[in-house]
């Protein structure tokens, strides 16, 4: 390096804002860049808007992932010659108030697309003296900028997907850095140490996902060795973990999306193209979803589709309970509310029947149960589940057309035959045979009793007979829908 080189390098010092989407060492563009103009201080900023013990015990399940990974970055940090810097209070305080006592002279972080992210990086950008600069990677091409023919946000799936695999241009990941000079002595006195999940009054789950870059990086060696080349036909069995369970490390940037995207393009042969292609899809979902939320904020308050404002839902309280505590009577459905509780995950399939069932059967409005989800959900992701209730409900966009409704039963026998599913979560009918195992009502009474269950007390009688919540359904729906849909 000339001489001139290094003294504009010693000139230049970085903040890197790790902010909970990012959090690797691995393809991280604005790490990368920083340190090829100079110093940086690796910042996370413990915000009261997430980190207050009132709010943090909303979302448990994720502020446990986010604190395992958050403490892991500490650590590869601190192996690669550096350290992270927690500091807590309000980011739009703290990010310009550190940036000018440690006289950076640039801000860096990855782009959020959420809209309260855009409103207060928009407030720190006001209040910084140094430029924040914001890079893409959240997503594999930057939402927003994918447009129809005619210039406008695209509302059809497929026409954006195929837009996308023309388009992009995905970037091939970055290698972590060998290794980052220690951070400035000004920083150090700042920090402070990264919360604990019990001093946040959060229990831990033993029944989570492992935060962190390295399980997210074994979770996907593992797709890419079991599943990754039968992702086509195992992808819909509720009974099996054929998908690659990769959406925390997505969610929370263990793992960044194009390294996904590009490590299963290299397992891609003839024999498993139709595999390989259908999870990238899966990823280009991801990637609409966020889209959507970017030119249309306002999704996460009201729905997509205008026909749908003040749709009158029933939100009975007692439907409701029975929902979120797995007890409706339809194991399918109660499977998967016991699923999310106790392991902050639940199977696509299973999302998609039980958000249709609480919205069409028993008529709660989808933004409850998109909620729930993210209270629970350790992947609780503001775009992409608001797109999957939006979807199921069908007041989203490119969504389920309103008339169809799953059949709560059949699914499961469907994407189950074998039940096992049902037996994981509901171990008081494990004795049922298969065949009445999605619909115990059917079974005979020496069956039941074989089975040592008592309807109506061991488990319950179904809350709503199906076919009259469907018609139900579809007799509001068409009332007030008309005529648009
Ligand atoms: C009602 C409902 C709510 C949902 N809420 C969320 C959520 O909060 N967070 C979340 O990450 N996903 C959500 N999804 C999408 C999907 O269910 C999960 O991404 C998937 O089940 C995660 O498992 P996986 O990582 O094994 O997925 P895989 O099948 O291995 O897919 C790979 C990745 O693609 C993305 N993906 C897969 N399916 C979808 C989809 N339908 N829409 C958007 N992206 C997708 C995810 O990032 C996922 O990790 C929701 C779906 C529904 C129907």
């Amino acid at each position: 390096m000339c001489l001139k080189a290094k003294i504009m390098k010693q000139d230049h010092r970085t903040l890197v804002w790790f902010r909970g989407k990012d959090l690797r060492v691995s393809d991280h563009e604005p790490l990368i860049e920083a340190l090829k103009v100079g110093e940086v201080i690796p910042l996370f900023v413990v915000d009261p808007y997430f980190f207050h013990p009132l709010r943090a015990r909303k979302l448990p399940h994720r502020m446990q992932f986010l604190l395992e990974s958050i403490s892991e970055l500490s650590d590869n940090l601190a192996s690669l010659g550096s350290q992270l810097i927690c500091v807590s209070g309000s980011s739009v305080v703290m990010v310009p108030e550190l940036a000018q006592r440690w006289g950076v002279t640039q801000v860096v972080a990855h782009r959020w697309t959420e809209p309260f992210g855009r409103v207060r990086d928009a407030r720190i950008a006001d209040e910084l003296s140094v430029p924040l600069k914001l890079y893409e990677g959240e997503t594999l091409h930057p939402p927003g900028s994918l447009r129809t023919g005619k210039g406008s946000p695209y509302s059809v799936f497929t026409p954006f997907s195929r837009a996308l695999r023309r388009q992009a241009q995905i970037s091939v990941a970055i290698p972590p850095p060998d290794s980052i000079e220690p951070v400035p002595k000004i920083a150090l006195s700042d920090h402070e140490k990264i919360p604990a999940l019990e001093t946040l009054g959060i229990q831990r789950n033993p029944s989570l996902q492992k935060g962190g870059e390295t399980a997210g990086q074994n979770r996907l060696k593992l797709f890419l060795e079991k599943h990754a080349t039968g992702y086509a036909k195992g992808r819909d069995q509720l009974g099996e973990s054929a998908t690659s369970r990769l959406s925390a490390d997505i969610k929370f940037g263990t793992l960044s999306v194009r390294t996904i995207w590009e490590k299963v393009q290299e397992v891609k042969s003839d024999l498993c193209a139709e595999s390989i292609e259908t999870f990238q899809t899966e990823l280009i979902w991801r990637d609409f979803a966020h889209s959507t939320l970017w030119d249309r904020p306002e999704v996460l308050k009201q729905p997509f589709r205008p026909a749908w404002v003040g749709f009158p839902w029933r939100n009975d309280p007692a439907d409701w309970k029975a929902w979120t505590d797995g007890r409706t009577g339809y194991p399918v459905i109660d499977a998967a509310a016991r699923e999310l509780r106790e392991t902050g995950f639940v199977h696509n399939r299973a999302r998609m029947i039980t958000a249709s069932f609480l919205c069409k059967h028993l008529l709660i409005d989808y933004r409850r149960g998109e909620s729930h989800f993210l209270k629970y959900l350790t992947d609780g992701d503001w775009a992409q589940n608001n797109a999957g209730w939006q979807w199921s409900a069908g007041s989203g966009c490119d969504a389920q057309p309103y008339f169809r409704v799953f059949n709560p039963f059949s699914q499961g026998e469907k994407f189950d035959p074998d039940g096992n599913y049902v037996r994981r979560w509901i171990p008081e009918l494990k004795l049922l045979p298969n065949r009445y195992i999605y619909r115990p009502w059917d079974a005979a009474p020496e069956v039941l009793a074989k089975a040592k269950i008592t309807l109506g007390a061991d488990y319950p009688l179904p809350i709503v007979d199906h076919a009259t919540a469907r018609e139900r359904f579809l007799r509001v729906a068409k009332a007030y829908l008309k005529p648009t849909g």
